[in-house]
């Protein structure tokens, strides 16, 4: 039985994993923190690495046979390491939200004051919000954006960093279509002794390829998924200085988690070896030309944009003014073929359940090769579907086309059928 392949073994989940196949290639995938991870790196993670226990560091593990394994971590961590110029990394996070908690065991304790981004202002749950553990077990501060252009107000960020002194402030999103200035936040963070966080989960990708700016250097310790921009397996990795290193690695292992997931790893390792190549740089450009031609269609069409555009790979529309609400438009646009979320907009006056936003970005449809073409069609199939949310002949009318535009860039990692 253990030596069945997968479609003897179990027809229903092959044909559940081969539907997806062909969702993911017949569709527009917009929803900003997803991607098609290389071909290489679905091999990894689907390899013999996952039969193996690892507890422990590359030299200090707790179980034998650790000759190739080691050898995979230490790749991974060197080849990080030179890409974003930083004294250390840890690869063995689970993914983002772990990478997030082992920075809170490694410099606070239960109680301690904390400060993030609100999520109804783009910041992720994992920043204090208080449904999270970060917002149960923390005193967890919360800054936000103006009311007037939906950028960070900083004001607010250094007022509150004064009067609660925070040991921690994180930065970085999952809903801010503009670019994290580092330096302002490592300023505040300095003038009140807190240690700045950078997380760049949804950036890792951009920063790499030099189109968004480098936290390192302002944020003594980063974290950060694998597999959003930068295109990796599904995992987490936490970057930091000589003075943060032990701290970071001792939260990870043996402070929040058992054994790495070792194939996620040579995943990591293989992403970044991509990541440090020309193609990825002028791929991590394209993600941000891409969105840009995206937001100008979008706004030429009529439709608001949360801060009036984008400076990255995401974009948040606001449909406040306008008669459908975000779930609907989401689901209408998927119908239509065009995968996005729906997501609170800053100072919505919707519940987060049925909220005013639809969140997009281009780093997935960029990975098939499109270009600015394609976004302009794209923008204006969107605005078509938004304006006339029950018209279902012009949705399917809108999926075939999208399916045709599809067929002329394949994904990457996906056979094709
Ligand atoms: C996606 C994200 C995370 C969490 O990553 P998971 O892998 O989903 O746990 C953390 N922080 C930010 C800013 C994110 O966007």
């Amino acid at each position: 039985m253990a030596d069945l392949p997968l479609i003897e073994a179990d027809p229903e989940i092959a044909q559940c994993i081969a539907d997806e196949e062909k969702r993911q290639h017949d569709k527009l995938r917009l929803i900003p923190s997803e991607n098609y991870a290389s071909r290489a790196v679905m091999e990894a993670c689907g390899s013999v690495l996952n039969n193996k226990y690892s507890e422990g560091y590359a030299g200090r593990r707790y179980y034998e046979g650790q000759q190739n394994i080691d050898t995979v971590e230490r790749l991974a961590i060197e080849r990080l390491k030179s890409l974003f110029g930083v004294d250390h990394a840890n690869v063995q996070p689970y993914s983002g939200s772990p990478a997030n908690l082992a920075i809170y065991l490694a410099f606070c304790n239960a109680g301690d004051t904390i400060m993030g981004m609100g999520l109804p202002s783009g910041g992720h749950l994992t920043h204090g919000w208080k449904v999270s553990i970060s917002g149960k077990y923390f005193n967890a501060i919360q800054y936000g954006v103006h009311r007037d252009d939906h950028l960070i107000d900083f004001d607010q960020v250094a007022s509150l960093a004064r009067e609660h002194k925070p040991k921690l402030i994180f930065c970085g999103a999952t809903a801010y279509p503009r670019v994290i200035d580092f330096p302002k936040f490592a300023e505040i963070a300095k003038e009140v002794g807190a240690i700045l966080v950078a997380d760049i989960a949804h950036i890792a990708g951009l920063v790499a390829g030099g189109a968004h700016p480098s936290p390192v250097g302002h944020a003594p310790v980063i974290s950060s998924t694998t597999h959003k921009t930068f295109r990796g397996p599904r995992g987490g990795m936490l970057l930091c200085d000589d003075a943060h290193k032990k701290a970071i690695d001792r939260a990870v292992f043996p402070g929040l988690q058992g054994g790495p997931h070792n194939g996620t790893t040579a995943g990591i390792a293989i992403a970044a070896k991509l990541a440090s190549t020309n193609e990825f740089k002028a791929y991590a450009h394209a993600i941000v030309d891409n969105c840009r031609v995206l937001a100008e269609t979008l706004l030429s069409r009529g439709l608001d944009l949360v801060t009036g555009g984008t400076d990255n790979h995401l974009i948040l529309i606001d449909l406040t003014r306008k008669e459908v609400p975000g779930k609907v438009a989401a689901q209408a646009l998927d119908r239509a073929g065009i995968v996005a979320n729906y997501n609170s907009v800053p100072f919505d006056t919707r519940k987060p359940f049925d909220p005013s936003g639809v969140r997009l970005g281009t780093a997935a449809i960029t990975s098939r090769g499109m270009g600015s073409d394609e976004m302009k069609r794209l923008g204006n199939w969107m605005a078509d579907v938004i304006e006339d949310v029950e018209n279902e002949a012009a949705m399917s009318r809108i999926a075939g086309e999208v399916k045709d535009l599809c067929d002329q860039f394949p994904a990457p990692g996906i056979p094709v059928h």
